[in-house]
Formats: C-alpha cells, sequence, structure tokens
C-alpha cells in the first residue's frame, strides 16, 4: 500500500509542489503551522530516517539548505525550524520520511506561530555519560 506521499510523488493525489528531483520531492504542507510550511520527501518510501539509504540521505542534505533559502526568500522570514518526527510517540502521522521546514515569522498575525516546543531537557546523566558515548560510537563503527 503505497503511502499518502507516494501518492503525491506520483501525482495521483495533488499537492503545490515547489522542487523535485531524482531523490526528492517538496511541496507545501496541507496544514501549515505557518506560512511556507513545506515537506520535503524522499521518492524512496521508507517510514523511519535510520531506514533511508545514503543515496536518498545524501540528495536529502543537498535539497535541503536549497528549499529552506528559497522558503526565505519567498515568504521574506529569516528564522525557520527543520522538524523530522520518527515514531508515533514522536508525532510522526505520515508513515513515509519527511521533513517539516516550519517559517518562524516575528509577528504571529502575518503567518501563524509557527512550531511550538516544548524542550524538557535535563542535566546530562554524569556516570552514564561516557559509557552511552562509548556504546553508540562503537554501533557507528569508529
Ligand atoms: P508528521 O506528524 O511529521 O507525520 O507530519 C505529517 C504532515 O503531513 C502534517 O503536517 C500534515 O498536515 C501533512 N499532510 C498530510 N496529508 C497531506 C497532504 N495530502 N498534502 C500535504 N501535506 C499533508
Amino acid at each position: 500500500m503505497p503511502s499518502i506521499f507516494t501518492r503525491i510523488i506520483l501525482r495521483e493525489i495533488p499537492s503545490h509542489e515547489v522542487y523535485r528531483d531524482a531523490f526528492v520531492v517538496a511541496f507545501l504542507d496541507i496544514a501549515p503551522l505557518a506560512r511556507g510550511h513545506v515537506l520535503v520527501v524522499p521518492i524512496e518510501e521508507c517510514e523511519f530516517l535510520h531506514q533511508l539509504s545514503d543515496e536518498s540521505a545524501a540528495a536529502l542534505g543537498q535539497a535541503l539548505p536549497r528549499i529552506a533559502r528559497a522558503v526565505l526568500a519567498a515568504t521574506g522570514t529569516t528564522a525557520y525550524n527543520v522538524l523530522q518526527n520518527n515514531g508515533e510517540s514522536a508525532h510522526q502521522a505520515v508513515p513515509h520520511v519527511h521533513f517539516h521546514i516550519i517559517p518562524k515569522y516575528l509577528a504571529p498575525a502575518i503567518g501563524g506561530d509557527g512550531l511550538a516546543i516544548q524542550w524538557n531537557s535535563q542535566p546530562l546523566a554524569v556516570g552514564d555519560a561516557a559509557p552511552l558515548a562509548a556504546a553508540i560510537r562503537e554501533r557507528m563503527g569508529v
């Protein structure tokens, strides 16, 4: 069953497309958090970021700053968030990798409030930090 984003990529479902190359398609979010809210989607149909091929990941890495520059220029904004959710508990609603580019307007009345973030930070656990970093390094193969 193709995801809704694959159906948009295949143009079976209409969208306001802003970018397309061999690996990446971008279009306006249908329910924007702010004017100019764009979704950047790999054509490769993976649910989660960590499943992406290196080829798709590289293409996304190249496309994201280029699309962000175009969004800033078109909306006149200078600030924005890039959001990428993985998993239902992390607020992922569509099971096909996508990056949100969400402009942040200085005056909310102009373009909406953009993304609101609740940042529940805590001090890094001293005893856990070194073994945790080592465990991640080991799995990175470095
Ligand atoms: P997420 O919660 O990260 O999975 O975000 C999914 C996003 O997809 C939401 O911001 C939706 O508004 C957006 N969305 C869902 N269906 C469509 C559609 N047909 N066209 C454009 N955006 C969509």
